[in-house]
């Protein structure tokens, strides 16, 4: 399989190269050439347990990078880590309304799912050239622990990251700072998220100490979390029945990376009727698909904190594709937008995604509101972002014959205080990491300083 970039002037890569690149030297994302087709090997698939379904979906797009047996093994592995035998659950909330829950990994959220795997695939490529990468990145939350949960302990990988001083959660910062395997290093900064990005950046922009520290990132528009994504579409579609009967998912969206891998998905032949794209109050993306309007204003923060985000990286993927895979015309849109901060989207393209594509923006009152209802209807505790998910399902149903899945990003326990505020009940933390809040933490403080923190690298890492 080879990949090509959204903008058209990046050269092609293999599977290793998008692992190792991120994004693309034209400020694109990396796509596959084609799409692999499933549609006549999805009956064959009922019953396999995930990890079999997870191999048979990755398998196309790894190529010749790994060998069967060994990405065999990096699932595994992957997948060992979770605390339910069926990976990604299916649970029955309503007539034809299910939840599908992502949220059974290390730290609690659906980033462990393609994180598990992201981090061995990594390990097993670096170590096999011979390279050792510092992966320095910066966390408001749950990108950061699956990171350090997905790193520690590889060898070839070396974790430095930064969480705004006081201000993430405590379980949020626990998950983080008990990691003690000697390549992860934890950095409090003294200022807001937005400091740490800074700080990252200008990092990644001294030239001479990124090539030296070798400065790498596992962020969100890495193609392998993708794929590694569209594996719980599949097995969750093939329960209710699929390929003989369609099914709809309702998708909590910040980056606009889960739900686009539930179109990767249909696009390989899975029957997909609806995504539901759900948002916050943080709504550019149900503007975009509502009224054609792709544009930014400033961050409002909520009780569903992943997914406060203004631009989503991965709409540039299925913009790609609606601009008809011309990657001069998509680069010269996103140059545009990234001028003005606007994009304006034509009728032809907007027909186009509402064919699959509904969006709804959710508010917190209806936030609370469905975390109270399910609670009375079902006895089940769910998280802020979920029930953003479920909101966004019910305000945007459909024929009510095609069974809608919702898909549970994080567990309540990650959010405690939104759950007890909307339901009355304080989630407790899983049995395996009951001890959270007695374990010892490690970890720097530094002031917002990038000469700082570089000396500070320089010195933990040589
Ligand atoms: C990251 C995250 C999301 C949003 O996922 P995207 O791929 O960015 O759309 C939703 N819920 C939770 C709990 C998350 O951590």
């Amino acid at each position: 399989m080879r990949y090509i970039s959204t903008r058209g002037a990046a050269p092609a890569l293999d599977f290793e190269g998008v692992l190792l690149a991120g994004l693309a030297r034209d400020g694109g994302l990396y796509v596959p050439e084609s799409w692999p087709a499933i549609a006549d090997k999805l009956k064959g698939w009922r019953g396999l347990p995930y990890q079999a379904v997870a191999f048979e979906m990755l398998a196309p797009f790894v190529g010749d990078s790994l060998s069967p047996a060994t990405l065999a093994e990096l699932i595994d592995g992957a997948y060992g880590s979770f605390d339910h035998a069926a990976v990604c659950p299916l649970v029955q909330v309503g007539p034809n309304d299910f939840l599908l829950e992502l949220f059974h990994g290390p730290t609690l959220a659906f980033k462990d799912v393609a994180m598990q795997l992201l981090g061995r695939l990594f390990n097993t490529v670096l170590t096999r050239r011979g390279e050792q990468v510092t992966v320095l990145g910066a966390t408001s939350g749950d990108t950061g622990s699956a990171a350090i949960e997905a790193l520690r302990g590889l060898p070839a990988v070396q974790v430095v990251m930064l969480h705004p001083k006081g201000r993430v959660s405590e379980v949020q910062r626990r998950q983080m700072t008990t990691v003690l395997d000697d390549n992860i290093h934890n950095i409090a900064i003294e200022g807001t998220f937005d400091d740490c990005q800074a700080l990252v950046k200008a990092l990644f922009n001294r030239l001479e100490f990124r090539d030296k520290a070798r400065l790498s990132a596992v962020n969100s528009i890495n193609w392998a979390r993708i794929v590694a994504q569209t594996v719980y579409y599949v097995t969750s579609a093939l329960s209710l029945g699929a390929p003989d009967r369609a099914v709809s998912f309702s998708v909590p969206t910040g980056n606009f990376g889960d739900i686009y891998a539930g179109y990767v998905a249909r696009q390989m032949g899975l029957p997909v009727e609806r995504l539901v794209v759900a948002t916050n109050r943080n709504d550019i993306l149900a503007r975009a698909l509502n009224a054609g309007d792709y544009s930014t204003g400033t961050v409002q923060p909520t009780i569903s904190p992943s997914m406060d985000i203004q631009v989503s990286s991965n709409f540039e993927r299925l913009l790609f594709d609606l601009y008809g895979r011309d990657g001069a015309v998509t680069a010269k849109a996103m140059a545009g937008f990234q001028e003005s901060g606007r994009l304006a989207l034509g009728a032809n393209v907007l027909d186009q995604a509402r064919a699959l594509f509904a969006a709804v923006s959710v508010n917190e009152e209806m936030t609370r509101e469905t975390m109270a209802m399910m609670l009375r209807a079902t006895g089940l505790v769910v998280d802020p972002h979920s029930a953003v998910g479920l909101a966004g399902a019910a305000g945007a149903r459909g024929d009510r014959s095609v069974p809608m899945v919702t898909l549970a990003t994080a567990h309540p326990a990650k959010f405690p205080a939104a759950v007890e505020a909307a339901t009355g009940i304080a989630p407790g933390l899983p049995p395996r990491m009951a001890d959270l809040y007695e374990r010892d933490e490690r970890y720097a403080v530094l002031a917002n300083d990038a000469d700082a923190l570089q000396a500070h690298m320089t010195a933990i890492i040589g």
